[in-house]
């Protein structure tokens, strides 16, 4: 029991549909027992006053923390992650180490390797180590992997199909990952890049696309089904970083069409991926406005779990109101992750 901590502020944002002015929020070691009007809020030990904008912290859905600063990402508002391929004995442990309070960083759910086919994406990258595909060449064979995964605490299955990189694995192949994942209660998500591929994940029931597709530009009918049982990763940013190109003008395109079809979009950066820094990444933010999300439909995308009784006591607090400009994410007062304040500016 670390004990309780009551954040007080006179503006916030709990959760889809929740605005609120004089909200309180109480932690009771890391987990939130209230949320709402301060004057219904029940007496607690530490009190911070936070004079601006509280809202739920952030997770970063599409990272590879070893190759970032794990602290800077806990510093910058991001207190959980999910990190989409990197060898096994390398990221299982870390993941696990996440857990713990002393962890410096935010808590990390990995996927281990990538699987993929024999000498496919991303076995031949320079940005991947040894361990981070796993080559699985038939069906028997990706259901011992994604055993394996599921044993080792994966929070999800990652799949590539990337045709423009190499070989990826045939229908059957895909189709008995899905399968296995899905008995395993695990999610799958897919790297998708090059013609049909996002098809072919579609086709085979893989619940996420880890990026918005880039390569081409998906039809309507496509994008349809896509709303209906799919989410994307947004990851935006690393196409452009911050300039203007055609890989970026396509995925905007897409991803536009999927949100107007009510798609499910996530926050993700592919922290590790080139120069994206570490912690809230406000150049993602304004692509994904570009896309046509709104602030709520941002905000949602971005918090790790609204902010109510039971929830992981993770929060953010900003200096301006978000939802007026998402450049108030570059003015962070205050991060507490697991009811632990990591950081908190002193305004006097
Ligand atoms: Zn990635």
């Amino acid at each position: 029991m670390t004990g309780t901590l009551a954040v007080f502020a006179p503006m916030a944002w709990l959760g889809p549909g929740r605005h609120l002015r004089d909200a309180l929020v109480v932690a009771d070691g890391d987990q939130i027992v209230f949320a709402g009007h301060a004057a219904e809020a029940p007496e607690s030990e530490e009190q911070i006053e936070l004079d601006g904008f509280l809202m739920p912290a952030v997770a970063d859905r599409h990272v590879h923390i070893a190759l970032s600063d794990p602290g800077a990402a806990l510093l910058g508002g991001v207190t959980a992650v999910r990190d989409l391929a990197w060898p096994p004995d390398e990221i299982f442990p870390l993941a696990d180490a996440s857990e713990g309070p002393s962890f410096n960083g935010p808590l990390i759910r990995a996927s281990g390797p990538m699987l993929t086919a024999p000498g496919g994406y991303p076995t031949r990258d320079a940005w991947a180590p040894d361990g981070t595909g796993r080559e699985v060449s038939n069906a028997e064979d990706a259901v011992a992997a994604v055993s394996e995964l599921a044993a080792r605490n994966a929070g999800q299955i990652k799949v590539s199909l990337n045709a423009e990189a190499g070989p990826t694995p045939d229908d059957a192949t895909l189709a008995a990952i899905v399968q296995a994942a899905a008995e395993h209660e695990l999610p799958v998500t897919a790297h998708a890049q090059g013609s049909g591929q996002v098809e072919r994940a579609l086709g085979a029931g893989v619940s996420e696309l880890a990026h918005t597709p880039w390569t081409e530009r998906l039809s309507d009918d496509v994008i349809r089904v896509m709303a209906q049982t799919m989410r994307i990763v947004s990851t935006l940013d690393i196409l452009s970083f911050g300039r203007d190109t055609p890989e970026v003008r396509t995925a905007l395109d897409n991803l536009r069409r999927f949100a107007d079809a009510g798609g499910e979009v996530s926050y993700g950066t592919d922290l590790g991926n080139g120069p994206i820094p570490a912690g809230i990444h406000v150049r993602e933010l304004l692509l994904m406005r570009e896309a046509g999300l709104g602030p709520e439909q941002i905000a949602e995308a971005m918090m790790r779990s609204r902010l109510e009784p039971g929830a992981p006591a993770d929060l953010i607090g900003l200096g301006q109101n978000p939802f007026e400009d998402l450049g108030s994410f570059e003015n962070l007062l205050l991060v507490v992750r697991a009811g632990r304040v990591v950081s908190a500016v002193d305004e006097t």
